[in-house]
């Protein structure tokens, strides 16, 4: 059994994944989107950080596809691994699924998915649009 690493600054992003949502931090000082969890504004250092729901859309920074993978996911391979920019601003690596091709600029939207049987669910992306 794969262990979300959860605790008191995680557990509101985890809590949006159960609920169907992409949750990201925001700076009350700055306004800065954050991703991933933290308890001070990369941007600013500022420690008022606020919990949204992100719009769940983003565009394909960058992507490759897997051909050899192990352990729980050798047998899902090829699959496709990207960098995610989110509307909101943060960069996220994800994986890109249901989606035949997969290229730079795509459109992408949320798919909350469990990779393997026994793992958490996590937040992927499939292509809407180029
Ligand atoms: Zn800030």
């Amino acid at each position: 059994m794969v262990q979300n690493a959860q605790d008191a600054e995680t557990r509101p992003f985890w809590d949006g994944i159960a609920a169907g949502e992409l949750r990201l931090q925001r700076c009350a000082d700055c306004g800065s989107a954050i991703f991933y969890p933290r308890s001070v504004c990369p941007n600013c250092f500022g420690d008022r950080i606020d919990w949204v729901t992100a719009s769940g859309r983003g565009t394909v920074y960058s992507c490759t596809v897997a051909h050899r993978a192990f352990g729980e996911f050798a047998e899902q391979a090829p699959f496709t691994v990207a960098l995610v920019d989110l509307d909101e601003g943060p960069r996220m690596m994800t994986r890109i699924v249901a989606s035949e091709q997969v290229g730079i600029g795509d459109r992408v939207e949320l798919v909350i998915t469990r990779l393997a049987a026994d793992s958490p669910e996590v937040p992927c992306f499939r292509v809407v649009g180029r």
